[in-house]
């Protein structure tokens, strides 16, 4: 059953259309990802889901229409959106910023101890460096803060913009397989990617966008098999 439905979405920007009519499922305790190159309209279909940007059609979310809710109502539902920009407290030390990410939601904000000793046994670099600055960290360990952050908040839906954005092959591997334990503690993850194999060998499901519209749609397994996408976005092999 899926959590999360979009229906027929369209997004725009004045007279352009980033997003064409597109359908999207994120099934309970899943993965789907929403590969593509950049400009494809990836990031806005994450931003209207969650209610930052007015999209036409329709978000089901546990069985109900929640397209007329607005951010701060999805957010209280266990929508959470790591951006691309991973918008870190540099100046503030490493737990502070983790704090912060349960700061406005009362049900997280009671389990604040419990969700932190989590997220260092998950990502012991963070706890190593919990007292540090967030400004001093290499880029994938703000990129594990920014999880951990958005953790703190114990959502149910995690929407991640390009976590691997400026990483080397390597870190985006380690994150990314950080995803799927995620998973068995009951989180649902819609990862949107334009390193596709590294999404597709982590998701479950994937979807193919291209300005504006899916152009594929299928098992993540079968996508990283499939010859068209070999070409054009597998590095031919
Ligand atoms: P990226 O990986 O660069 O974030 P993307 O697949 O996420 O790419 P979007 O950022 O959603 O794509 O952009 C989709 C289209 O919408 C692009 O043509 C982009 O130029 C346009 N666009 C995005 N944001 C705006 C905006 N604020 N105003 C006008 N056009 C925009």
């Amino acid at each position: 059953m899926a959590l999360l439905a979009i229906e027929d979405f369209s997004v725009s920007y004045g007279k352009a259309e980033a997003v064409r009519s597109v359908s999207v499922e994120v099934e309970k305790g899943r993965i789907a990802t929403v590969i593509g190159p950049n400009g494809a309209g990836k990031t806005s279909l994450l931003n209207a889901a969650i209610g930052l940007l007015p999209a036409s059609g329709r978000v089901i979310y546990d069985g109900e229409d929640i397209s007329r809710l607005d951010v701060e109502q999805r957010v209280e539902m266990g929508f959470c959106l790591v951006p691309e920009r991973r918008e870190l407290f540099g100046e503030m030390s490493v737990e502070d910023n983790l704090r912060l990410g349960a700061y406005s939601h009362r049900r997280a904000h009671a389990q604040n101890k419990r969700s932190l000793d989590e997220i260092y046994d998950r990502f012991p670099r963070l706890m190593e460096r919990r007292r540090q600055a967030a400004g001093t960290l290499s880029g994938g360990e703000r990129q594990m803060l920014a999880l951990g952050r958005a953790l703190m908040a114990r959502p149910k839906l995690l929407m991640l913009d390009e976590p691997s954005l400026g990483l080397a092959p390597l870190i985006t591997r380690e994150i990314l397989a950080t995803l799927p334990s995620l998973c068995e503690n009951g989180v649902s993850i819609l990862l949107v990617e334009q390193n596709a194999r590294a999404a597709l060998e982590t998701a479950d499901f994937g979807y193919v966008m291209e300005t504006g519209d899916i152009v594929r749609s299928g098992p993540a397994d079968a996508l990283i098999h499939d010859p068209m996408l070999i070409t054009t976005y597998l590095g031919g092999h």
